[in-house]
């Protein structure tokens, strides 16, 4: 691996095939990478004539190249609890977040994302939507070398906590900023009840000032839809104070919409609990919905009405959310249970074509980032953000082959720099 770091000003990555998202696949291809950028991808003769003398040529006789995977929703530093019980109600799951988050320290939750950092690396993810609790995150992304959106939980369940809340949550816009040119500092405010009316207000005003994008947990499940709309439900004793200043009756997604947090640099995840009424408004916003069906299916929320959220026009990508609520960080598993879903639920969850799932963890999952225009395809120009497969010989179909047969990527670069290679 350590040779490879150091010559990494021109690469050939030779293969079976390459899946450039923005195009049909091409067999026989090739892809150049000169420095951090794509140079050219095309048929791979083509290429190697391009290709400077000492470009370095690696080749995957039995590979497929793809654009490295976007996962647009993941807590990393939630990766060593991957023992809490799954499936479980969404309530006991909480309940037993709450604690184990409570004793998690800033170590313990940088060991952790450490470890789920080199895991996406494993799986062909370049970028991600990183939710961050203590910002240990940050730290395991920029070592590695990932790139995404790191989006700093912000949680006020009480309104005399709202000065320190922002100046902390401030500090650490601040501090992350010059850091790493691959990451951009965001923010998240965790939920709509475990975020005071007045702190969310601060929130916003704060992400509107800096134009910073935002992330938010959203009609996850029915318990919050009940305390939200109705301030009823099991939580209401719990978290009924963080909803004092709002008004009564308005769904998750319509709360948030008086909140004035819904606007095209948002992005929601989960959306389970939806009326066609908050379909609409997440259509007329234009708001980015991160769909998360493993972590829905193993905190039996419910199944995500998919097929009316699409034919409304509300955009989509897929996440895999963390390991809390999940049995692993690749993007390939989130689509092949979504395919598994839609034979199960045909009526409420369409059945897309392997390339339409495959855009939801590449080009449109950046997109929900705001990172499409250097990355999610492989096109000329764009940032060198690839990961190869090997799916064995004489494939027919690239992508069915990528969908429904890759497991652990062959080798996996970010900005044209090696962050991951298989064992052999
Ligand atoms: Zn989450």
């Amino acid at each position: 691996m350590s040779s490879f770091r150091l010559k990494t000003s021109a690469i050939v990555l030779q293969a079976q095939w390459v899946v450039p998202i923005s195009a049909s696949p091409i067999r026989d291809s090739a892809v150049l990478v000169l420095g951090d950028v794509i140079a050219a991808v095309g048929k791979a003769k083509e290429i190697l004539r391009r290709a400077p003398l000492k470009a370095q040529r690696i080749e995957f006789p039995e590979g497929i190249i793809v654009s490295g995977f976007v996962n647009p929703h993941i807590h990393h530093e939630n990766t060593h609890f991957a023992e809490v019980k799954k499936p479980q109600s969404f309530n006991l799951w909480l309940s037993q977040m709450v604690k184990l988050v409570k004793s998690q320290s800033f170590n313990d939750a940088y060991a952790a994302a450490k470890d789920g950092v080199v895991q996406s690396a494993s799986f062909g993810v370049t970028s991600v939507g990183e939710f961050s609790r203590l910002g240990a995150s940050f730290f395991a992304l920029s070592e590695l070398g990932l790139r995404g959106v790191v989006f700093k939980e912000f949680i006020c369940l009480d309104d005399r906590e709202i000065e320190d809340q922002i100046s902390e949550l401030e500090n650490w816009l601040e501090n992350a900023k010059p850091r790493n040119s691959l990451l951009r500092p965001a923010i998240g405010p965790h939920a709509a009840y475990t975020v005071t009316t007045n702190a969310f207000k601060r929130v916003l005003d704060l992400a509107k000032k800096g134009n910073l994008q935002i992330c938010i947990h959203a009609a996850e499940s029915l318990s919050e839809r009940k305390l939200v709309e109705k301030r009823k439900g099991v939580w209401r004793f719990w978290l009924g104070r963080v909803l004092h200043d709002a008004p009564l009756g308005l769904s998750p997604i319509r709360y948030l919409d008086w909140l004035r947090a819904l606007k095209p640099k948002t992005l929601l995840v989960h959306c389970v609990q939806v009326d066609d009424k908050d379909i609409s408004i997440l259509a007329e916003r234009k708001v980015w919905v991160a769909h998360c069906p493993r972590s829905n299916a193993n905190l039996k929320v419910g199944v995500m009405p998919l097929a009316k959220m699409l034919s409304a026009g509300v955009k989509v990508c897929l996440a895999t959310d963390g390991m809390a609520s999940v049995e692993s960080l690749s993007p390939l598993d989130e689509i092949r249970f979504a395919i598994k879903l839609s034979k199960e639920h045909p009526k409420i969850y369409p059945s897309l074509s392997p390339s339409q799932w495959l855009k939801m963890v590449t080009f449109e999952a950046a997109s929900a980032l705001g990172i499409d225009k250097k990355v999610g395809s492989i096109e000329e120009g764009k940032q060198a953000d690839l990961a190869v497969f090997n799916v064995g010989s004489k494939i027919k179909d690239p992508i069915e082959a990528l969908v429904f047969e890759a497991k652990e990527a062959e080798l996996t670069m970010v900005a044209g720099k090696f962050i991951h290679f298989k064992k052999k």
